[in-house]
C-alpha cells in the first residue's frame, strides 16, 4: 500500500528559485573549485547556499541528489590522476555567530553529555587542503580534497613545498601516517604573483586562496616550486591495521602492524597532541592555537582574532574549533559532508545577497533626492542591514537594480551599506527597470538635475523635506547639539507651520511648543532652554550646521580656523577660500555661492541678531579632529576635483592616516581615474573603496 507522504507543498515561485539557485550554486562552485576564479564573493556564496539549504529544510520534496547542499567539493579536474582518499576529507560545519556556535555546541552536547570538555581552536586558514600520506616515514603522496572522496594525485607538486618534510623526523620510519592541512600562499607572494601575471597579461587570480588551488594543479611543477606555497599541518591519522579500509595503500602496508600507530595509540589522545606530535615530525604548524574550556573562552579567542588575523602574513577566514579529546571526537563520529566534533567559525562577512523588496526616495537638506534599497534583513559585518544607499539614479540605471532583484551588498567599516551589483540569474519574471520621480516626493514640485550632476534635486526652497533635514543636521551632535531636538519633533514644528528656518528655532516659546501634540509643560520648557544653551556653541559648529555643501565638520573646523567671523568667510573669494589647506576647488566655490545667495545673508543677520556665535577661533569644545582616527587610507589615481594632497590633508586632519602603499591594515582605497595595481591589489584584500565623492560624505558626516 502507498504511505502517505506528509511534505509541506511547494509553492511554485518557490520551486522557481530553489531552481535557480542550484543552477547560480553549481555554476560558482565550478568556476571556484576547478576553474579556481570564483564568480563571486565566499560570503555571497554562503549565504545563497544558507537559503538553498533552508528552502531545502523547510520542503523536503525539492531536495535532489544532484543539489549542491549533498555534496562535499567539486569533482577533481581530469589533468592529474583521481585517487581515492583513505578517509573522506569532509567540510566542516559553518557558524556565522556565537549563537550558532552555541547551539551547535549544545546538539553535540545532547549526543555525548560530558560534563567537562576542551576545545582546541585554531585560525581557519584560507587555503587549499591536502592529504599527505607518509610510508616509512617517508612522503609517497599528495591529494587535494576533490569532492571529498575522491582527490587529484599532486604528489610532484607537493614535493616543491619547502615546509613540507620529505621524510617525517622520527626513529620509526615503518609508520604509516596520513597528514592533513592546508596549503597557502603568504599575501605577498600572492601580490607577487598578480604583478608577474599583469606583466605578462594572463588573468589575474582572485584571491590568495583560489591561486593557491591553482598552484597546486599546476602542471609544470618547476613553476610551483617558484611560487613559495606553505603549508600547515592540523590532524594526523594513524590508519591501524584492520581499522578502516585503506585503498592507497599497497596491500602489504596495509595489512602490517603499524608500530608508530601502536605508540601513538598510547600517547597521544587529543587534537592538542597531535598538533604537537605534527611539530616534531617536522611540519609547520600554526602557533596561534588555544585550548578553551568554554564558551566564554571560545568567543574570547575569536574576538581577539577577528582583529589579529588582520596583521597575519596569510589570510585566514575564521576560527575552527574542534574537541579536543580524540575518544570524545570518534564517539561523535561524521554525518555525510561534516564531523560533528568540529565547527567552523567565520567571521562576518562584508558582502552578503538580499532581496530588494522597495526602493524609496529621500529628500536630502541639500534637495537632493536619494534612492533607498529597502532590504530583506541580511546579517553584514557583525549587524543586521535592512537598506542601504544606492546613491542616485545613473548608478541604480548603471547596475540596473530593480525591486524584486537579489542584490549584493556590502559594508565594510563604518561605511553604510550600499549595494555593489545584482544577481540578474536570480531576477524574477516581471520585473522593471526603476525610474528616477520627476517631481519631488515631499512637496509634488518638479524636480531639476544641473548639468554634470548626477543628482536629481527639489529645488523648492519651501520644500518641508528640505526644511525638516535642515533641522535635523543643525541640531545634530556636532553641530549644535540641541538635546531633545529629534527628528519627531521637527516634523510637527514643520508641519505646523511653527519653523520655516533654523533661526525661528530661537524664537520658539514654551506655550507655543505645548501646543504641539503630546509635548508637555516640562518637555517644552526643556526644549528651550535647550535651544538656547546652543547659543554657547563655538563659530566653527554654527557654520558646519548651516549645512554648506561639502562643509563638514572637519572643514568648518579648518575654515574658522582661518577665518575668525561669519562676515570674512562671507567676503571671501573663491581663490582666497581655497588657499586654506584641505579645502579644494570644489568646496570653495560651495561656499562662496551660498553667501551670495540673499536669503542665506539674511539668515545669518538673524543668527546674529539671537547671539549665535559667529565669531572666534576654533575652540576645544569644537567637534574633533579624531573622525578617522585609527583608520588607514590609500590614494591612487586621478580624483575628480581634488589634488592628491589636499585630498591626504583633509583625512589627516580628520585624524586618519595616509600611507603609500596597500596592505592587510589598509582601511579604505580613496580611487580616483586610471587607478593601477593599488586598486588590484585592495581588490583582491577586499578593501572599502571609497569615491573622492564618498570620502566627502565620510568626511561631513
Ligand atoms: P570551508 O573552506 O568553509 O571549510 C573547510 C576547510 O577549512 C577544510 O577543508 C580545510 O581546508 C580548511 N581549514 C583551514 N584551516 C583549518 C583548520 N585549522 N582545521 C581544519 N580545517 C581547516 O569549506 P569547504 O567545504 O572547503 O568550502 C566551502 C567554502 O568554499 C564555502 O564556505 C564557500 O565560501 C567557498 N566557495 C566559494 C565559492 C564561490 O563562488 N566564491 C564557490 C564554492 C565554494
Amino acid at each position: 500500500m502507498e504511505q502517505p507522504t506528509f511534505e509541506v507543498k511547494q509553492p511554485p515561485e518557490i520551486e522557481q528559485r530553489v531552481k535557480e539557485l542550484r543552477r547560480v550554486l553549481q555554476r560558482a562552485s565550478y568556476a571556484y573549485y576547478v576553474l579556481d576564479a570564483p564568480e563571486m564573493e565566499d560570503a555571497v556564496y554562503d549565504q545563497l547556499y544558507r537559503e538553498l539549504q533552508d528552502l531545502e529544510a523547510k520542503y523536503p520534496g525539492l531536495i535532489s541528489p544532484d543539489s549542491p547542499t549533498q555534496r562535499v567539493g567539486e569533482r577533481p579536474a581530469a589533468q592529474f590522476s583521481s585517487v581515492r582518499h583513505n578517509i573522506p576529507l569532509y567540510s566542516l560545519e559553518n557558524a556565522f555567530n556565537l549563537e550558532e556556535f552555541a547551539a551547535w555546541q549544545e546538539r553535540w552536547q545532547r549526543v555525548a553529555p560530558v560534563e567537562k570538555f576542551e576545545y582546541v581552536c585554531e585560525l581557519k586558514i584560507d587555503g587549499s587542503a591536502l592529504a599527505l600520506t607518509y610510508e616509512h616515514g617517508v612522503l609517497v603522496r599528495g591529494v587535494t580534497r576533490g569532492d571529498g572522496v575522491m582527490g587529484e594525485d599532486i604528489s610532484q607538486n607537493v614535493r616543491t613545498i619547502r615546509t613540507i618534510p620529505l621524510r617525517l623526523a622520527t626513529d620509526e620510519p615503518t609508520a604509516v601516517v596520513e597528514v592533513r592541512g592546508e596549503a597557502f600562499l603568504p599575501l605577498d607572494v600572492f601580490q607577487h604573483i598578480n604583478q608577474e601575471r599583469e606583466q605578462a597579461g594572463e588573468a589575474l587570480f582572485a584571491n590568495p586562496r583560489n591561486a593557491a588551488a591553482g598552484t597546486l594543479r599546476q602542471l609544470d611543477s618547476r613553476i610551483v616550486a617558484r611560487r613559495r606555497l606553505d603549508f600547515f599541518a592540523y590532524t594526523l591519522h594513524i590508519p591501524e591495521s584492520g581499522d578502516r579500509p585503506a585503498p592507497n595503500f599497497d596491500q602489504q602496508n596495509s595489512n602490517r602492524q603499524n608500530p608508530i600507530a601502536g605508540e601513538l595509540h598510547r600517547d597521544i589522545s587529543s587534537q592538542w597532541e597531535s598538533l604537537e606530535f605534527l611539530q616534531s615530525l617536522g611540519f609547520r604548524v600554526n602557533p596561534n592555537r588555544q585550548l578553551c574550556r568554554s564558551l566564554s573562552e571560545v568567543q574570547e579567542y575569536y574576538d581577539r582574532w577577528s582583529t589579529e588575523r588582520l596583521e597575519l602574513p596569510y589570510l585566514t577566514d575564521g576560527v575552527v574549533v574542534k574537541l579536543n579529546p580524540l575518544a570524545l571526537q570518534e564517539r561523535l563520529g561524521f554525518t555525510q559532508k561534516f564531523p560533528r566534533w568540529a565547527i567552523a567559525l567565520k567571521y562576518p562577512a562584508e558582502e552578503a545577497p538580499t532581496v530588494v523588496a522597495d526602493i524609496t526616495i529621500n529628500v536630502g537638506r541639500t534637495g537632493a533626492l536619494t534612492p533607498t534599497a529597502e532590504l530583506r534583513p541580511v546579517q553584514l559585518a557583525g549587524t543586521t542591514v535592512s537598506r542601504a544607499t544606492l546613491h542616485n539614479g545613473d548608478r541604480i540605471a548603471e547596475l540596473d537594480i530593480r525591486v524584486g532583484d537579489t542584490a549584493i551588498v556590502r559594508k565594510a567599516g563604518e561605511i553604510i551599506p550600499e549595494v555593489v551589483r545584482v544577481l540578474t540569474e536570480l531576477r524574477p519574471a516581471g520585473t522593471q527597470p526603476f525610474q528616477m520621480p520627476t517631481h519631488c516626493p515631499a512637496c509634488g514640485q518638479p524636480v531639476m538635475r544641473p548639468e554634470g550632476e548626477a543628482v536629481v534635486r527639489c529645488i523648492n526652497a519651501s520644500c518641508p523635506a528640505i526644511l525638516r533635514r535642515a533641522l535635523e543636521h543643525w541640531a545634530s551632535r556636532d553641530a549644535l547639539d540641541i538635546n531633545g531636538l529629534g527628528e519627531k519633533w521637527v516634523q510637527q514644528f514643520v508641519d505646523r507651520g511653527l519653523i520655516h528656518t533654523v533661526a525661528d528655532l530661537y524664537d520658539l516659546t514654551a506655550e507655543q511648543l505645548m501646543s504641539v501634540e503630546r509635548m508637555g509643560k516640562k518637555s517644552a520648557e526643556k526644549l528651550v532652554g535647550a535651544i538656547a544653551q546652543s547659543k554657547t556653541q563655538p563659530w566653527s559648529r554654527v557654520l558646519y550646521g548651516l549645512g554648506i555643501r561639502h562643509v563638514g565638520s572637519v572643514n568648518a573646523q579648518i575654515l574658522t580656523e582661518r577665518f575668525s567671523s561669519v562676515e570674512q568667510l562671507a567676503e571671501a573669494k573663491p581663490e582666497t577660500i581655497e588657499t586654506v589647506h584641505g579645502i579644494g576647488t570644489e568646496i570653495a566655490q560651495a561656499i562662496y555661492d551660498w553667501f551670495r545667495v540673499p536669503a542665506n545673508r539674511a539668515l545669518i543677520d538673524r543668527l546674529k541678531a539671537q547671539e549665535l556665535q559667529t565669531v572666534g577661533a576654533a575652540s576645544s569644545s569644537a567637534p574633533t579632529a579624531s573622525k578617522l582616527a585609527g583608520k588607514t587610507f590609500v590614494i591612487t589615481g586621478t580624483l575628480p576635483t581634488l589634488k592628491r594632497d589636499e585630498a591626504k590633508e583633509m583625512i589627516q586632519a580628520a585624524g586618519g592616516k595616509v600611507t603609500g602603499s596597500v596592505s592587510a591594515k589598509t582601511d579604505y582605497l580613496v580611487v580616483g581615474a586610471e587607478a593601477g595595481s593599488k586598486l588590484e591589489k585592495a581588490e583582491s584584500l577586499g578593501i572599502t573603496q571609497l569615491s573622492e565623492a564618498q570620502l566627502l560624505e565620510l568626511l561631513s558626516d
